[in-house]
């Protein structure tokens, strides 16, 4: 029986997979089942951030095994406590609650952005503006505030208490105020297509919130650490949210997702009000520490900027490339006529691996990427869209 057999058999269905089995990587490399390479724009959607077991994050999760696993939130350990240390010079946030995903962040910023209005205004001011086309995970909660109906199907009743207002347009957020405790935004949408919101509506939304104590909520489990070529995205944007949440990329691969708060917003949640077994876990932590070192490094924003700006120069450049959108490493492809879904395969064939949202082709690449690779990678995609 093929490993692809052993696990159609056992696993549920509920993922489109390609027919490749990898077991092995290498920094921005993955090598299949029978010995073929693969170079990697995905980076297992922008977790991987230092690319494939890279090795000081290799040593210091291992090390981490080593010397204790877990413990249970109920002590503490160093690893968590240098996480959250490192993650607040990072960002100016106060504290951290810890999950392990971002669909757990973000459920963690929206019961404390009600809690919040809760304890200061009651029982009814519980709502929550999302915007249009966002996305925001796949737990009920989490499915209820992405803003897509294809995804409110199914598993109903849905969790009630949000409302979906029009990206860039302040009129119809403004319109939905009743009873509001938070506005969520994705900085820049990604599952929705790669598309960044105008500053002027950010900038307003923030204004919003200030005026009528809304808490600003951004979910930046996509666009933070680094990926925009910021720290956070928000940083692009001129303005602090109350909550950021993170996932993907900040651990470089380990399951982890963490809800950052301000100073206001830093102990809303008492004791017993929320938690997660495996949140801030050890080895989690540890991958976290190596990439939040590396990522804050010198220079190293700057040159994921300046790789963001050379991929965009090199797409532009290509016949089939109708516009490129995002941020640094976030990188959208419109094409003119070909399929985001066939290009994506056929670059997989020819050892490539990207990623597609909506009708795009997305590129969200290891953060360390070099340009030797970026070069090669890129060759593979333009053979493709000249074929
Ligand atoms: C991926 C993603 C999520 C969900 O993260 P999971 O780790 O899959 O739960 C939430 N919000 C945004 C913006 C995402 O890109």
């Amino acid at each position: 029986m093929t490993t692809i057999e052993k696990f159609n058999d056992h696993v549920m269905p509920t993922y489109g997979r390609y027919d490749v089995v990898f077991n092995k990587g290498e920094n921005r490399q993955a090598t299949d089942e029978n010995g073929k390479n693969y170079i990697d724009f995905g980076s297992g959607i922008g977790t991987n951030s230092l690319g494939f077991c890279d090795k000081d994050w290799a040593d210091a999760v291992s090390a981490q095994a080593h010397s204790i696993q877990h413990t249970s939130n109920y002590y503490y350990t160093k690893v968590q406590a240098d996480f959250a240390d490192k993650l607040c010079s990072a960002t100016g946030y106060s504290k951290i609650f810890f999950g392990n995903s971002g669909a757990e962040a973000n459920e963690c910023a929206i019961k404390l952005a009600r809690k919040y209005s809760f304890d200061k205004y009651g029982k009814d001011r519980h709502n929550i503006i999302t915007l249009v086309n966002s996305f925001h995970g796949r737990t009920l909660c989490t499915l209820s505030a992405t803003g897509q109906d294809v995804f409110h199907n199914y598993f109903f009743p849905f969790v009630e208490g949000f409302k979906y207002a029009q990206a860039n347009n302040i009129d119809d957020v403004k319109s939905k105020l009743d009873n509001v405790c938070a506005i969520m935004i994705e900085f820049i949408q990604g599952e929705g297509g790669v598309i960044a919101l105008d500053k002027q509506f950010v900038q307003d939304i923030k204004k919003i919130c200030d005026e009528n104590d809304i808490l600003l909520i951004a979910d930046e489990v996509q666009t933070g650490v680094g990926r925009s070529g910021k720290f956070l995205a928000s940083q692009h944007y001129g303005i602090m949210p109350d909550i950021t949440t993170l996932a993907k990329g900040i651990a470089g691969g380990v399951p982890m997702g963490a809800c950052l708060a301000n100073e206001k917003c830093a102990n809303v949640l008492t004791k017993g009000t929320h938690g997660s077994t495996f949140g801030g876990n050890p080895l989690a932590c540890a991958g976290g520490n190596v990439v939040v070192d590396k990522v804050t490094a010198p220079g190293f924003l700057d040159e994921v900027a300046k790789k963001g700006d050379y991929f965009r120069e090199k797409l532009m450049a290509m016949d089939q490339v109708e516009s490129v959108s995002g941020l640094g490493l976030m990188i959208g492809i419109q094409l003119k006529t070909m399929k985001a879904a066939d290009v994506s395969a056929k670059a997989l064939e020819n050892g490539l691996m990207l990623l597609t949202a909506k009708d795009k082709v997305r590129l969200l690449p290891p953060l360390n990427i070099t340009y030797d690779e970026i070069d090669k990678g890129l060759a593979i995609l333009e053979k493709i869209l000249s074929e």
